[in-house]
């Protein structure tokens, strides 16, 4: 699979490149240009997140950042090769994802439905 936004937000994690800088405030560097991008609640001042998904829905930078608990989870279910091991990795990160909002609880739901149906489905890896 083509890496999405929560595989270029994971980079940017392993790489170092995410820094709180208050509550809800990061300091993202680029992985590909010399340039740095904060996010708040507000958002992220990206051209992705303010051209292409007009602020509808977020950006590597924003994942990275204040959905990082997701962002490993979702990394982490990626990696099973079957549905029961699919159940144990999503439910040793659910307490974590409880605690994040709404959006992103969302987004780790759809995919460990998307991953379960891949697994079911027959694919060795769903991802
Ligand atoms: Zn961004």
């Amino acid at each position: 699979m083509k890496p999405d936004r929560i595989d270029r937000a994971h980079n940017l994690i392993a790489r170092g490149l995410v820094t709180a800088m208050g509550p809800n405030c990061w300091h993202v560097q680029s992985d590909r240009h010399n340039i740095g991008y904060q996010v708040t609640a507000d958002g992220c001042l990206c051209y992705d997140y303010t051209e292409t998904l007009k602020g509808q829905s977020p950006c590597k930078h924003i994942l990275a950042s204040e959905g990082a608990t997701v962002v490993e989870a979702v990394v982490a279910m990626r990696a099973v090769s079957t549905v029961d091991e699919l159940y144990r990795v999503g439910q040793s990160h659910a307490d974590a994802i409880r605690t994040t909002p709404a959006l992103y609880q969302a987004i780790a739901r759809a995919e460990f439905v998307r991953l379960r149906a891949a697994l079911r489905a027959g694919y060795r890896r769903a991802a």
